[in-house]
């Protein structure tokens, strides 16, 4: 077996890491980024958590603010026009993984060819092409998205969410700062909170887990688990705070170096047709799926029921695996998940889109990921 890893060069961890930036761009001989948010985070003063350090560091730095949830193939290309016009020798995506991933999009984008766009590099095809250096602030904790080789952008054309995996999606490194989350509220906490923990599960129980994803995904779990509800609770905890952070990074670590499966292949198409938001749609369909797979991958749901501390560890497998779809639901109503009716969405509208959703999850290729593949029924 040949196996494989991918990282970040470099992964700054902390409280205060962002006042490290300038001297991490010296690091890699970097002075003209281009900061790539959105615009929360320049109305609430936040921008200045890296523009200060910056200026005060002499580095000139410029801000594309124009991003927006769930990052569209148009708003990358605008992205990209801002780009061309100075000598940027790189991009800083600072915020959510909105936008993170538009900076990751950026970056493949400018270093394409011309007359590329960005849906000429979604599954299956590679953006393992040179991209731009990105360094990647995330402040919500979180898609993990600063350690991961995916980028996920809307196909405007179409209402699609293509999924975009290579080394060009790739940071080059990271900050990870969780004061910068103190103030992200509890539906944002809970929703990127429940993202995190699919994302490291998943992982887990992925055909594709290797034994060095599976150390990512690990030590991930505990982490998330232990400190959701607190930091659902008490935003400004920050104990809670940092394990939430912590456990997002290492989580964005397993599940690029394993992959995602059903939940998440089912969560883009909801989020492209019905703009639910990501880690909600994660978090609806989380305890369901779990269920779909439980007999399939029923060592590996009990080993993470463990790992998690919501089995004994002599609890028999059966038992375990079962404990753990009933945390999971249980955590959901804690959180105030809503079904996808309660949260909006009319009977008619979900049953006219189910077919073209279905198509859509399965041509991700992220079920056939799952312990047990399903099939569009
Ligand atoms: P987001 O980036 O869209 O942000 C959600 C909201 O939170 C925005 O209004 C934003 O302004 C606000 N916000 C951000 N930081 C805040 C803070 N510190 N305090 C208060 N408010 C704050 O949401 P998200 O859930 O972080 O990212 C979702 C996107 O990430 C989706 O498009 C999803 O597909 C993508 N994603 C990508 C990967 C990857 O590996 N590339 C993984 C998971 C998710």
């Amino acid at each position: 077996m040949i196996l494989s890893l991918v990282a970040p060069r470099k992964l700054l961890i902390g409280g205060g890491a962002v006042q490290q930036l300038p001297h991490l761009l010296r690091e890699f001989g970097l002075t003209h980024p281009l900061v790539v948010t959105d615009p929360w985070i320049v109305s609430s003063g936040m921008i200045d958590r890296v523009l200060a350090p910056l200026a005060e560091a002499g580095i000139a730095a410029k801000t594309f603010s124009d991003t927006v949830a769930d990052p569209t193939d148009t708003v990358v290309a605008a992205g990209v026009a801002l780009l061309r016009q100075e000598h940027f020798d790189c991009l800083i995506g600072f915020g959510g993984g909105s936008p993170m991933d538009t900076a990751k999009a950026m970056a493949i984008l400018a270093a394409a060819g011309p007359g590329q766009a960005m849906r000429d590099f979604k599954v299956p095809a590679s953006a393992d092409r040179g991209a731009m250096p990105v360094i990647c602030i995330p402040t919500t904790g979180g898609t993990g998205s600063e350690a991961t080789r995916f980028t996920v952008i809307t196909d405007t054309a179409n209402d699609e969410k293509m999924l975009i995996a290579g080394l060009g999606a790739l940071p080059l490194a990271a900050v990870v700062d969780y004061e910068l989350t103190f103030s992200v509220p509890p539906r944002i906490t809970a929703d990127t909170g429940i993202d995190s923990l699919t994302h490291a599960l998943e992982a887990f129980v992925s055909r594709r887990a290797s034994p060095l994803s599976d150390i990512y995904a690990r030590a991930a779990m505990p982490l998330i688990a232990r400190n959701l509800r607190k930091a659902f609770a008490e935003p400004r905890d920050a104990e809670a705070r940092s394990g939430m952070m912590q456990g997002a990074t290492l989580a964005g670590l397993a599940f690029s170096n394993s992959s995602v499966a059903l939940v998440h292949g089912m969560s883009r198409p909801i989020g492209a047709h019905f703009h639910v938001p990501h880690g909600l749609s994660n978090a609806m369909l989380l305890p369901a799926v779990t269920a779909f797979g439980l007999e399939a991958g029923r060592a590996r749901y009990a080993e993470a029921a463990r790992i998690m501390g919501f089995a004994e560890e002599a609890t028999p497998d059966a038992v375990a695996a079962g404990q753990l779809l009933a945390e999971l639901r249980a955590l959901n109503a804690e959180l105030g998940v809503p079904s996808p009716q309660r949260f909006g969405i009319g009977e008619a509208e979900w049953e006219a889109a189910l077919p073209t959703m279905a198509a859509q999850a399965l041509a991700s290729g992220s079920p056939a990921n799952n312990p047990r593949v399903p099939d569009a029924a």
